[in-house]
């Protein structure tokens, strides 16, 4: 940024202010919220799989029933500002957890870069590294613990 310039919106701004548009491009379309997760129930841990909703575009990794999703996957995340205070559940990488945590989004970030691509290519999306739950059974999800998730 040079001199002169406007610091971007997600830096001036508390994520409590930002407009629906501002909020909805913070969303970096990476889909590793939309990966089913295994919480050990004694110590509380989470783990991801590389087990993925059924309504994830495996091309795109975006939501393809998105004004729909809450109704269609009870469990799906519909973040909003004033019920973020526990940011755990959300991947450490996601732009929500970050701003909320009071850091700063990556060089990857689309919103950054100023290419939706560069999700991709530095690796963060789900893109060709995921199943559909479609194709396992909730009995098998242990065998698909992944670790480039935390
Ligand atoms: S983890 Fe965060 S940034 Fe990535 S798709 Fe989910 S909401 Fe968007
Ligand atoms: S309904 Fe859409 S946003 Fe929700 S978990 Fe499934 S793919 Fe992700």
């Amino acid at each position: 940024m040079g001199i002169g310039e406007d610091a971007p919106f997600w830096r001036e701004k508390k994520l409590s202010e930002l407009t629906h548009e501002e909020w909805e491009s913070l969303c970096d379309g990476c889909s590793r919220c939309c990966l089913h997760k295994m919480e050990d129930e004694q110590t509380g841990e989470l783990f991801y799989t590389r087990i993925v909703c059924r309504y994830m575009d495996m091309e795109t990794c975006r939501c393809t029933s998105y004004e729909n999703r809450t109704i269609l996957v009870p469990t799906c995340l519909k973040l909003q500002a004033e019920t973020l205070q526990d940011v755990y559940f959300l991947p450490d990488t996601c732009a929500y957890r970050l701003l909320a945590e009071g850091r700063d989004l990556p060089p990857w970030h689309p919103l950054v870069s100023g290419n939706p691509e560069s999700v991709h290519a530095a690796g963060i999306s789900v893109q060709g590294k995921v199943l559909s739950e479609e194709y396992v059974h909730p009995d098998g999800w242990e065998e698909h613990v992944i670790d480039w998730v935390e």
